[in-house]
C-alpha cells in the first residue's frame, strides 16, 4: 500500500491527493511525453516547523529546462512556489520525496507537442532509503542507455525510463539490485537512476556529460564538495573494466543519496571506502543544513 501526502498541487492549487485525478485519454499517459523532477525534503533538526530542501534552485531549473524540451513553459518561480505551497498544506514531519511533473494533459491521440495542453503536478510520499545504504550488487544491462540524438537526455523526460524500467527488472529478476548501463559507444553511463562515481589512485572519477547521462544534481554537488576537499575529480569516458579494478564505486541521486556497489556481475569490491565515506559525511551534514559552508544549498520553508 502506498502512502502519499494528504495534498497534492493540481491544476494550479492544492487539493486533496485523492481529488488530483487524470482520465484515462491523457495524452502524456500514452506516449510518455511529460517530465518530472525528484527532490528531498527533510524536518530541520535544529528547528521547529521547518523543512530543509536541498538544492531547490537547481531542481526548479532542471524542471523548467526539461519542460522547455518538451516545448512549454513552466517558469522555475512557479515550481518554487507551488513546492512551497505543498509543503505548507502537508506540514509533514518526516522525511519526504518530492515528485513534480510537467505533462501533455490534453485528451486523444497523436504524439506531438504543439497546439497541445500542458499542466503541472506536485504529489508527495514519505521517503526512507531507496537503496541500501550498506551497498548494492549491479549488472551490467543488456540495454543500452538512450543517446542524446534521439531524446532529449538533459531533461527527466517520462519516456525515457522505459529503458531505465527494463534495465532495473531485468538486473532485479536476475538477482542483483541495480542496473550499469552502457552508452552507445561502449561506455560506461549510469545506473538506472543513479550516476556514479569511481575512485581510482586517490581520484574521483566520473562519465562527463557527454557520455549520456542525466545531468545529475547530486552529481555535480559531489563533484563541487571534492573539489573544495581537495580532491582531484576527473569527467572523462569510463571503460568497464575500470569498474572492476576501480578503489571505490558508488552511486548518487536524490532517491539514493551516495550508495556504494559492492559487486557488480560476479566480481565483489573493496569494502574499504574512505573518499565516499567522508564524501557521503559532508554531503549528510550539508542537507541537514549543518555546514556553514554551504548553506546556499539548502532552503529552508516554514510550515
Ligand atoms: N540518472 C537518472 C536516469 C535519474 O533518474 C536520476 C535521478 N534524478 C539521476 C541520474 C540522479 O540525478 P539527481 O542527483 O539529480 O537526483
Amino acid at each position: 500500500m502506498h502512502q502519499f501526502l494528504p495534498y497534492a498541487w493540481f491544476q494550479g492549487t492544492c487539493v486533496p491527493f485523492e481529488e488530483a485525478r487524470i482520465s484515462i485519454a491523457t495524452h502524456a499517459l500514452h506516449y510518455g511525453t511529460g517530465a518530472f523532477g525528484g527532490m528531498r525534503a527533510i524536518p530541520d533538526p535544529a528547528s521547529a516547523n521547518t523543512m530543509l530542501l536541498f538544492r531547490a534552485d537547481r531542481h526548479a531549473r532542471r524542471l523548467s529546462q526539461s519542460a522547455r524540451l518538451l516545448l512549454t513553459e513552466l517558469r522555475e518561480e512557479e515550481i518554487l512556489a507551488a513546492l512551497t505551497a505543498m509543503l505548507q498544506a502537508n506540514k509533514p514531519e518526516q522525511p519526504i520525496y518530492l515528485r513534480p511533473f510537467v505533462y501533455t494533459s490534453d485528451l486523444g491521440i497523436a504524439p506531438r507537442l504543439h497546439e497541445i495542453e500542458t499542466d503541472f503536478l506536485i504529489y508527495g510520499l514519505p521517503l526512507g532509503d531507496y537503496l541500501s545504504p550498506e551497498g548494492v550488487s549491479c549488472r551490467i544491462s543488456s540495454w543500452t542507455r538512450q543517446e542524446d540524438r534521439s531524446l532529449p537526455l538533459r531533461g527527466k523526460i517520462s519516456g525515457a525510463y522505459i529503458t531505465s524500467s527494463l534495465a532495473k527488472t531485468e538486473a532485479v529478476k536476475s538477482g542483483f539490485d541495480e542496473a550499469l548501463l552502457l552508452n552507445s559507444r561502449g561506455k560506461v553511463s549510469e545506473a538506472s537512476g543513479m550516476n556514479l562515481f569511481l575512485v581510482r589512485d586517490g581520484a574521483l572519477v566520473t562519465p562527463g556529460v557527454d557520455q549520456d547521462i542525466l545531468e545529475g544534481i547530486t552529481r555535480a554537488s559531489v563533484i563541487e564538495l571534492a573539489i573544495t576537499m581537495g580532491l582531484r575529480v576527473i569527467e572523462r569516458p569510463v571503460d568497464k573494466t575500470e569498474l572492476f579494478i576501480a578503489d571505490e564505486v558508488f552511486l548518487t541521486g536524490t532517491a539514493a543519496k551516495i550508495t556504494p556497489i559492492r559487486q557488480i556481475e560476479s566480481t565483489t569490491l573493496n569494502t574499504h571506502r574512505p573518499v565516499m565515506d567522508e564524501l557521503k559525511r559532508r554531503l549528510v551534514a550539508i542537507t541537514e543544513g549543518r555546514d556553514p559552508d554551504f548553506e546556499h544549498w539548502v532552503t529552508r520553508i516554514s510550515v
